[in-house]
């Protein structure tokens, strides 16, 4: 079969399915930004993604993608700041660029797909680091990191957390209050299963207490600026109107499921998606100990000997399945999975099983129907 875009399905960890209901808010008529209605959808929008966050602080939406929370994490804490810069993966690495653009950056390096050095951790904060950058799910290496542990840490330093939620708020266990995260941040294109372009991040008051002094910020991503607007309910500058329409629609639809059963769904995808890889011979790429955990999200696994990434991604899309390789130096080595987003039982199977099938045709495995199988029972548990 040649799927076209209207009937593949994204299995990327980012853009994901959006829902047909997410998709017809999209295409809403305008209303006027400074007008009443923008203020009461705002209103809404803000007060339902405190508890998605679970946090009591301040939440504000971004006209801008995940990386520009990045930015404006970093650009308004100020310059002059060092942060201990955990890397484990690309988007840790980015934060890494981010922090030695906006002040000073204290590397603290493991090999991508390696849980964190607690011990470099510690040395940072011994050294001064006045701020911890940190991925929570590290969509490049599908691990998980463990920022509880960072989190206690940063309290006996008095240093500030920040967090990259992008691909696990409001989808995984991310519990930003009781971590003691200060800033943390996710993009609409992941768990809130909406389609790129918005990004939402919350600060906590220590961390406005910063960003007020601080003696420059950008101008865009302005947090004082979008604080000031957010509490008339508007924006600073003209919204993506059409995201704001899709998110509300899309917190609806997290509010009818909750937040506990949709992390559920995700670790029982997530779970037979891994299953069904050892079912089929298949090794998962990180290298989890107490400090990480197999991401939720999106699944990471080794490339098998005997079939190329570029030849398994074309007859998984030739079959109407769209999965995601390796970035940068993982490129070939891995190949990613997610189920984030408008993502059936039955799309879940369906990847599977297709992945079984290719690799069955490319010799890689000899068993037929071990893995689909393996994920079916799993997928009995939802
Ligand atoms: N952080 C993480 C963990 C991500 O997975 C991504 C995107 O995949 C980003 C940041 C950057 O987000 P965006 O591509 O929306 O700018």
């Amino acid at each position: 079969m040649n799927a076209t875009a209207e009937t593949e399905l994204l299995m990327l960890p980012g853009p994901v399915p959006v829902a047909p209901r997410i998709l017809r808010a999209l295409s809403k008529p305008m209303i006027n930004h400074r007008g009443p209605e923008f203020k009461q959808l705002l209103d809404s929008v803000l007060e339902k993604l405190q508890p998605v966050f679970r946090t009591e602080n301040d939440v504000l939406v971004l006209s801008g993608s995940g990386t520009c929370a990045m930015e404006a994490a970093i650009g308004n804490i100020g310059r002059g700041k060092t942060y201990a810069s955990v890397e484990n993966g690309k988007f840790g690495e980015r934060l890494k660029t981010l922090g030695s653009l906006y002040g000073r950056s204290v590397p603290v390096v493991t090999d991508w797909g390696a849980s964190i050095d607690l011990a470099a951790v510690v040395a940072a904060l011994d050294s001064g680091a006045d701020a911890i950058t940190l991925i929570h799910n590290e969509t490049s290496t599908g691990m998980t990191n463990n920022v509880e542990k960072i989190g206690t840490l940063c309290r006996k330093y008095d240093a500030l957390l920040i967090m990259d939620g992008v691909s696990s708020i409001g989808g995984m266990e991310a519990e930003i209050d009781k971590w003691g995260v200060d800033i943390a941040f996710t993009g609409s294109q992941k768990c809130l299963g909406m389609p790129p372009g918005l990004s939402m991040i919350t600060v906590s008051e220590r961390a406005w207490d910063l960003i007020r002094d601080a003696q420059k910020r950008p101008y865009y991503a302005d947090l004082v600026a979008h604080k000031k607007s957010a509490d008339k309910g508007q924006t600073p500058y003209t919204p993506t109107l059409p995201l704001f329409f899709a998110l509300e629609e899309a917190l609806k639809m997290l509010e009818e499921e909750g937040l506990d059963t949709r992390i559920t769904r995700h670790s029982i995808y997530a779970e037979a998606i891994r299953a069904a890889s050892r079912a089929m011979g298949l090794e998962l790429f990180p290298q989890v100990n107490e400090l990480s955990t197999y991401s939720d999200t999106v699944t990471a696994i080794k490339m098998p000997s005997g079939i190329k990434f570029a030849t398994l991604s074309e007859e998984m899309r030739r079959r109407g399945v769209i999965i995601a390789g390796g970035q940068e130096r993982l490129k070939g080595t891995i190949f990613r999975i997610s189920n984030m987003g408008h993502v059936s039982k039955g799309d879940l199977l369906q990847t599977v099983e297709k992945l079984e099938l290719v690799l069955l045709e490319n010799g890689v495995v000899n068993e037929k129907g071990a893995g689909t199988l393996t994920a079916d029972c799993a997928l009995e548990e939802l």
